[in-house]
């Protein structure tokens, strides 16, 4: 991609309402647009790095059997009534139709997912059966002020499972688990598992994923040495500096996280809400189980975001970074340095590496350089009338820059 032709540029200066590092960062460096608070446009920049959140989520929950649909946002108020929901979901966005009819946006698909795999499950032998989408959330969130991290509308992975009985849910519950820990290992994130139940004495599992940031809603009491991590909302047993229950190596300590994705054990709520059973051995007929597994894939974009960034700009991990490759050509009235920065550009897309290539001439190296900061790619490299046939190459999380070939630099980025 060619800077100059990309419409969606940086700005001089920060958003002025920003009150959160993701918010004022990606509207800055031209990731997002705000259309009001919790409403955002993904600009081209920013969207390719929500397309690669979403690859990697999906090619997780591929990995374990899971399968992708896509169900709509936009859902009939009877979905809803028959589960209770419509009266008891305070965010439930509702629409009323010019005839009158009335609908429910999607906060969730659960109302949606059940009626569908009941045309399909009417034995045992049909589960476990996983199915998923990424789509659109809409809730009416009270609070949307920190970026995208909390949104009226938002992206989210949807996972919803259906087990014959509770060891077989137990049995892809834990898979999923480690799913969930491979997709926060692969986003560069250590996310940790809470158990919001707390004790191996409750029936109902959920774990809650949640990444350490100030910019996070949850506080949390956690473990250095160990996974141990509650929300303190949910497990009032401990406070900041007892011994951790579990290690009992270290002191626990307070901090904020963001949730970045859930798990559920649904029990019988949604078989039995929609009439969905099988007949067993006996011939009786048994409600399935179901669990749900969310992962907020426009949330974790903006904590990303908080954990990666310095006074100049975000740092992106490599594995989701909008390019690979920075390149900008410094002193472009020197001929020999454009053609060289075009040949370097043309050589690094023939090597499939992802570049956005400054190549304007009528702005200053500072500027060039400051906007490849801002934007985050985890290379940059320079092309300018000191570097002959080489190319300066600095990584963004480095500070000296080194010579290179331009096969030594297809090779790093290989890497
Ligand atoms: P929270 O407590 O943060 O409101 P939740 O318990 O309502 O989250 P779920 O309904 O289980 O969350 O949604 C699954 C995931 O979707 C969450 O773990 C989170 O990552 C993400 N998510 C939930 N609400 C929002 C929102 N308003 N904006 C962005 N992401 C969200
Ligand atoms: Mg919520």
């Amino acid at each position: 991609m060619k800077y100059s032709k990309m419409f969606a540029k940086t700005l001089k200066s920060a958003p002025s309402a920003a009150e959160t590092a993701n918010h004022r960062l990606l509207v800055q460096a031209g990731f997002v647009r705000q259309v009001m608070a919790g409403v955002y446009t993904y600009l081209p920049i920013g969207l390719r790095v929500l397309n690669k959140i979403s690859k990697i989520v999906r090619e997780e929950m591929d990995a374990i059997s899971a399968q992708e649909v896509l169900m709509p946002m936009l859902h009939p108020s009877a979905l809803w009534k028959q589960t209770g929901g419509w009266d008891k979901i305070d965010v439930l966005f509702k629409i009323k139709s010019r005839t009158g009819k009335e609908y429910a946006m999607s906060q969730s698909n659960e109302e949606t997912v059940t009626p569908l795999a009941k045309e399909w499950i009417h034995s045992a032998k049909d589960m476990p059966l996983a199915i998923y989408h990424i789509n659109w959330k809409f809730r009416d969130e009270l609070r949307s002020k920190s970026g995208i991290m909390r949104g009226r509308e938002f992206l989210m992975k949807d996972m919803y499972s259906f087990h014959a009985n509770q060891a077989d849910f137990d049995t892809f519950y834990a898979k999923a688990k480690v799913a969930y820990m491979n997709v926060y290992k692969r986003l560069g994130l250590v996310a940790k598992a809470t158990e919001a139940s707390g004790g191996a004495f409750t029936e109902k599992v959920s774990y809650e994923f949640e990444v350490l940031t100030d910019a996070g809603e949850a506080p949390v009491l956690y473990c250095d040495k160990c996974d141990y991590c509650v929300n303190v909302d949910d497990i009032k047993t401990y406070k900041e500096g007892d011994d951790c229950p579990i290690c009992k190596k270290d002191k626990l300590k307070l901090a904020m996280a963001s949730e970045v994705g859930n798990v559920f054990d649904l029990g019988q709520k949604y078989t039995k809400a929609f009439d969905l059973t099988i007949t067993d051995g006996e011939g009786n007929k048994q409600y399935p189980i179901m669990g749900c597994y969310g992962i907020g894939i426009s949330r974790t974009m903006g904590v990303i975001v908080e954990k990666f960034n310095d006074e100049r700009g975000i740092l992106w991990p490599a594995s989701i970074a909008p390019f690979t490759v920075h390149l900008a050509s410094l002193n472009t009235n020197d001929e020999a340095v454009i053609k060289r920065a075009d040949e370097v550009y043309e050589l690094l897309n023939k090597a499939g590496v992802e570049v956005l290539y400054d190549e304007r001439t009528d702005v200053g190296a500072g500027q060039k350089l400051g906007e490849a900061d801002m934007i985050g790619c985890p290379i940059r490299a320079v092309v300018s009338s000191k570097t002959q046939d080489k190319i300066e190459v600095k990584m963004r999380n480095e500070k000296e820059a080194k010579l290179m070939t331009i096969g030594d630099l297809i090779n790093t980025c290989k890497v």
